[in-house]
């Protein structure tokens, strides 16, 4: 059995008091979740507050996730933060492969493996996003889009990799957007995810965990998270209110 995961990515939101508000309310409203796995992901210059702020959750659930880092460890990379400094703050998951980061900072397939391999070398558990356009969903393209962005991926790190990492299917046309994919729509994608993977290794095909991204909300995720292939969410704006995200958790539990 699959633990549930819901993730919340902040992106570039939050003040210091943002951040203190946001995980005492998620530690609190959801003290009392048994099963369900919840991690939150503050920009990488609040990750030392949010670190702390977690350590002390009486509960003592509440995960965190990192949104990006750079695939080497050290360096003259003016900017960048590396997967050994994030886990030296305590960071279990990093988000790589996220469209913003595709389309925004044009990060390729290849840069993306990379941090992924990064992200797994110093302990951290990558949270691979894959998804497609609009103009690929309409073009009955998303399969292919989403199992080429996988392979790249496979191709690199090798199947054994995947084993204890996490997928998010993240559609671009549901980001941000209030559209969220049909449960039909999100749990044909992740069945074909699972069943690539199942191809190569069925262990850990049966084993992985596949987010579903994209508008999720407290009105959907109950659908969503119901479905046989989707164990969890990634979650954007919704993330960044205590009540709907407790909600979201709710949901999974
Ligand atoms: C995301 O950015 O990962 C995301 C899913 O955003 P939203 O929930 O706002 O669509």
């Amino acid at each position: 059995m699959r633990q549930k995961l819901v993730v919340g990515n902040w992106k570039m939101h939050g003040s210091t008091a943002q951040v203190r508000q946001l995980i005492e309310g998620v530690a609190t409203g959801s003290a009392d979740l048994k099963k369900v796995e919840i991690a939150v992901g503050p920009t990488l210059l609040h990750i030392g507050l949010a670190a702390e702020l977690c350590a002390s959750d009486a509960a003592g659930h509440l995960k965190l996730a990192a949104q990006n880092l750079f695939a080497e460890p050290a360096g003259a990379f003016t900017g960048e933060v590396s997967a050994p400094m994030l886990a030296e703050y305590g960071v279990n998951y990093v988000i790589v492969g996220h469209s913003e980061r595709r389309e925004i900072f044009a990060e390729t397939d290849q840069v993306v493996a990379a941090k992924f391999k990064a992200t797994q070398a110093s302990g951290l558990i990558p949270i691979l996003c894959v998804g497609e356009s609009l103009a690929q969903r309409e073009a009955g393209i998303s399969a292919e889009v989403v199992l080429a962005q996988l392979n790249a991926v496979i191709e690199a790190a090798g199947i054994e990799a995947l084993q204890s990492t996490v997928l998010a299917y993240e559609p671009l046309w549901a980001i941000g957007t209030g559209k969220t994919a049909s449960k039909e729509h999100a749990q044909e994608i992740h069945r074909v995810l699972r069943e690539h993977i199942a191809k190569s290794d069925t262990t850990v095909a049966k084993g992985i965990r596949i987010l579903y991204g994209g508008s999720v909300n407290a009105a959907n995720a109950t659908e969503l998270f119901s479905q046989a292939d989707i164990d969890g969410g990634l979650v954007g704006g919704a993330s960044l209110k205590v009540e709907e995200f407790v909600s979201i958790c709710k949901s999974a539990d």
